[in-house]
């Protein structure tokens, strides 16, 4: 579930430097966020993601995992957060409290000027104290990097030590063509079979048959506790194993990253049917298409990742 589409970075790949966001008008309330999360749990949903945008910058968003986490061990199995750290420090505790204990932590490279040129607004040493202080209250850390070329490639065996070293686990990213960021996404592509072959030189990295329901496939790397997962959906295609939907700030529910098709939630939540939700969802999941035809040389929606999160 997307809190906003708002964030206090403008990654290149992710958004265009001037993104015009969605008025706040259109957004659901905290109060319809947590009934759409309720009704998805009595209707089977088993785990939840909060994203963005940047969730942290939400005002209220500790409040609605408070409310999410309360069905923990009550047909919800997991809540937890995709972020950019920047704001970590200040709400790891809170987030804790709510019942988080997994979180995803977006980080492309570990030099700080790299770092302010990748996703243009963002300081790295917000992230690494965010980072620190999740750490230290006890949250399970898996660190994305969007692997790209000339950016961040020579520094992709770096980052898997150093997550060996801090407990964390790495997922690399190939980055997909959503909307227009006003960057040529074919001159930062790197393909993560390629990096896989570097990388096997290095780590001793045995297949793992850790699922989580999205299109990912995994690694251990021997002698560590660290895990290795793979997005790879240009070079490898996993879309048959994902089962994930996702819902945008405005109630829109996205069957596929890759795709423009959606179903109206925030409609049948306004409804006076209490049918309406209930039909929307079924609606969606008999359109959930098989996969997504990523083209590089074109931005396959409109729509940016920060309207879905990752
Ligand atoms: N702001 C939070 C963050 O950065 O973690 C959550 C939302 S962000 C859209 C979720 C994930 O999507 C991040 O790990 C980010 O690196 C990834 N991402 C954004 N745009 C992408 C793209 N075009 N291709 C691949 N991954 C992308
Ligand atoms: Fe913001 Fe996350 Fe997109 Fe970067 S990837 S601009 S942090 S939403």
């Amino acid at each position: 579930m997307s809190v906003t589409d708002r964030c206090d970075m403008r990654c290149r790949y992710c958004m265009a430097e001037n993104m015009v966001f969605e008025p706040r008008s259109a957004l659901l309330t905290l109060e319809e966020q947590a009934d759409l999360a309720r009704q998805l749990v009595v209707r089977g949903v088993t785990r939840i993601r909060l994203t963005g945008g940047e969730p942290l910058v939400r005002r209220g968003v500790t409040q609605l995992a408070r409310s999410i986490g309360q069905m923990l061990g009550n047909g919800l199995d997991e809540l937890t957060m995709t972020t950019n750290g920047a704001r970590l420090a200040e709400f790891s505790d809170d987030l804790w409290d709510a019942g988080i204990r997994r979180i995803n932590v977006s980080l492309d490279t570990r030099d700080p000027d790299r770092f302010t040129h990748i996703t243009r607004l963002g300081r790295l040493s917000d992230v690494l104290a965010g980072l620190a202080a999740a750490k230290k209250r006890g949250f399970s850390i898996k660190i994305n990097m969007v692997a790209l070329k000339s950016l961040n490639e020579d520094e992709i065996g770096d980052m898997l030590s150093w997550c060996c070293d801090e407990g964390f686990d790495l997922s690399l990213i190939e980055t997909m063509p959503l909307g227009e960021t006003g960057e040529d996404r074919r001159e930062n592509f790197l393909p993560l079979t390629e990096v896989r072959q570097t990388l096997d030189q290095h780590f001793d990295l045995r297949p793992s048959q850790h699922r989580t329901g999205g299109p990912s496939r995994y690694m251990e790397v021997q002698g560590t506790n660290t895990r290795l997962g793979f997005i790879s959906p240009l070079t490898q295609n996993f879309c048959d194993s994902c089962n994930r939907i996702r819902i945008s700030a405005t109630g829109q529910l996205y069957m596929c990253l890759g795709h423009e098709d959606h179903v109206d939630f925030r409609a049948a939540l306004r409804s006076e049917d209490p049918g309406a939700l209930g039909a929307a969802l079924d609606l969606a999941m008999g359109r959930k298409p098989e996969r997504h035809n990523f083209d590089l040389g074109q931005a396959a929606t409109q729509r940016h990742m920060n309207v879905t999160g990752g």
